[in-house]
């Protein structure tokens, strides 16, 4: 193997990612000097936050730059090494590049735990981003407690459905709001949340009045927009908003269509309150355990949408941003 193909920045987009955003080709792989590995990617994580990753507005990582590779998180197995103690064939995870093939020291990458019965696509699925984000962003943030209303909105989504369930887990009764019928039978019906409003079809802060007529105790929030806007009126004395996302306003570029604290909220980590999932880093060891150990016990289901192809992954992306995507988006890069 001597060349890879990978994506790289072109430009910042304006509004939503268009194609002439990025540039995808091949190039050499180069040498490996003593301390770096060659790693071949298997799955890429695509993430709403990536829209952010090539923006220029406040972030929590330094943004990608332009002509660089795009940036993201990648399982893969190592098929050469000149690093000590990492042997070909591992398994490792971590901040990579949409390219099927990494040269890397090793920085911001770790080994990826294997739990029986889960495959390798739900463990990069779940546990690198979506299921540590949903456990602290519930559980630490949030703190549910029996008999509350838990709103969640993006609910069939990577991080929504693991809250929902969570909440059920604690007692909860969760009212999930995802777009179309299907994404709300897959919420009831599946996952078990007690109701669901499909926000494209009626008026979210309608339902939620007849639903939860006494107020919403915790918001998940992932949206922002209307919904949010909707949801928050109705929140109870004392409620809690676990800030987590805003997707619906990572493409837009009028800064008067969002009020002008909330962007803050999140990035800022603002009380009412806003969090990334990396400030939980020491503490991913608890989310795994749990996670895993409801995975296993039947009790939590993690559905993944795999798209096949490096050559797909801007596809794939956009479609984040419409709602295209059925469960924590994945692309498998090589077999
Ligand atoms: P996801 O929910 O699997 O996919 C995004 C979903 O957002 C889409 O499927 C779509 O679902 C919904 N959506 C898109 N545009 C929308 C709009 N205009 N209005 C309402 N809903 C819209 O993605 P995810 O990875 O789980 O991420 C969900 C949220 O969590 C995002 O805001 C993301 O940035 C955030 N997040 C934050 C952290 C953190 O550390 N704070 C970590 C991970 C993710 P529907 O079909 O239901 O509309």
């Amino acid at each position: 193997m001597s060349t890879r193909h990978v994506w790289r920045l072109a430009r910042r987009p304006a509004g939503s990612i268009v194609t002439d955003d990025f540039r995808f080709g091949s190039e050499p792989i180069p040498e490996l000097c003593d301390g770096e590995f060659l790693l071949r990617v298997r799955y890429l994580s695509l993430d709403p936050a990536q829209r952010v990753f090539i923006g220029d507005q406040e972030q929590f990582l330094p943004p990608v730059e332009l002509g660089a590779p795009m940036f993201g998180l990648v399982v893969g197995v190592v098929e050469k090494s000149r690093k000590e103690g990492i042997a070909v064939g591992t398994l490792l995870s971590g901040a990579g590049e949409w390219a099927d093939y990494i040269v890397s020291d090793g920085t911001g990458f770790t080994e990826l735990p294997t739990f029986p019965g889960i495959s390798l696509a739900a463990t990069f699925g779940t546990f690198s981003l979506v299921g540590p984000t949903a456990y602290f962003g519930l559980l630490d943030i949030a703190d549910p407690q029996p008999g509350e209303t838990l709103v969640v909105s993006a609910a069939a989504g990577g991080v929504g459905q693991i809250v929902g369930q969570i909440g059920k887990l604690k007692g909860c009764r969760v009212i999930g709001i995802p777009g179309g019928p299907e994404k709300c039978a897959f919420v009831t019906e599946q996952l078990g949340f007690d109701a669901c409003i499909d926000y494209k079809s009626v008026n979210v802060g309608d339902a939620l009045d007849h639903l939860a007529p006494e107020g919403v105790d915790i918001y998940f929030e992932q949206v922002g927009g209307p919904i949010r806007n909707a949801v928050m009126e109705r929140m109870k004395m004392f409620g809690r908003v676990s800030v987590c996302g805003m997707i619906s306003e990572y493409n837009v570029t009028h800064a008067d269509t969002q009020p002008s604290y909330w962007w803050a909220i999140m990035m800022r980590r603002l009380t009412v309150r806003g969090f990334i999932f990396d400030d939980y880093r020491a503490r991913f060891p608890e989310a795994e355990k749990n996670l895993a150990a409801w995975m296993q016990s039947g009790q939590l289901t993690t559905r993944q949408d795999i798209r096949q192809g490096l050559e797909n992954a801007l596809s794939s992306l956009q479609d984040l941003y419409s709602g295209r995507n059925f469960g924590k988006l994945l692309l498998e890069v090589t077999p």
